[in-house]
């Protein structure tokens, strides 16, 4: 069997700052499922958190997502990138506002570092606003790369950026 026929857990990390950014996360999951790029998708809640890096700005909404697919990883990114797109996202300075962004934070146990794309995500695993949501969907989800689960990499993130659970 080939790689691309391997099904592999991922987990992304979603957040938009702009517009209607439930809708657009929840848009976003349901575009995932309906294009087939991901299958059993499970999400975390909404949390609210404190922009990182650029303060003046609105706050982000972010949700982790686990699913199952088929694809290659440099696929899903395109797959990913082309939904960023659809979803209005324009070209900004890093740590500047987001209409849509979504990061393959870990691809299976797959380590990756191409020019266009680093698996597990270099900086995603040291932020509370990925750390947080998906330590709730995926606590025992083993880092390849420092062998130790998302829970533990959560309590022991350093990031002081506020992550707040948002009920409504
Ligand atoms: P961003 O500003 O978060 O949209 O990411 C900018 C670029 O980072 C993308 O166009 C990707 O080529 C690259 N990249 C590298 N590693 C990753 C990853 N694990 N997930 C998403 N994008 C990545």
């Amino acid at each position: 069997m080939t790689d691309t026929c391997k099904i592999n857990q991922v987990l992304l990390s979603l957040g938009a700052n702009l517009g209607d950014r439930r809708t657009t996360l929840s848009d976003a999951v349901e575009a995932l499922r309906q294009t087939g790029t991901l299958q059993n998708i499970t999400a975390s809640s909404f949390y609210e958190t404190e922009p990182f890096g650029v303060k003046e700005q609105p706050a982000f909404l972010n949700i982790a997502i686990s699913g199952y697919t088929a694809l290659s990883p440099h696929i899903l990114l395109l797959q990913c990138k082309s939904l960023e797109a659809k979803f209005g996202r324009q070209k900004r300075e890093r740590w500047h506002e987001r209409e849509l962004d979504i990061d393959i934070i870990y691809f299976g146990n797959e380590i990756l570092d191409t020019p266009r794309l680093t698996i597990p995500h270099p900086q995603a695993t040291r932020r509370n606003f990925v750390l947080v949501p998906l330590a709730e969907i995926a606590p025992d989800f083993v880092d390849p790369n420092i062998g130790i689960t998302v829970r533990e990499l959560r309590d022991k993130c350093s990031d002081e950026c506020k992550v707040t659970l948002k009920t409504h």
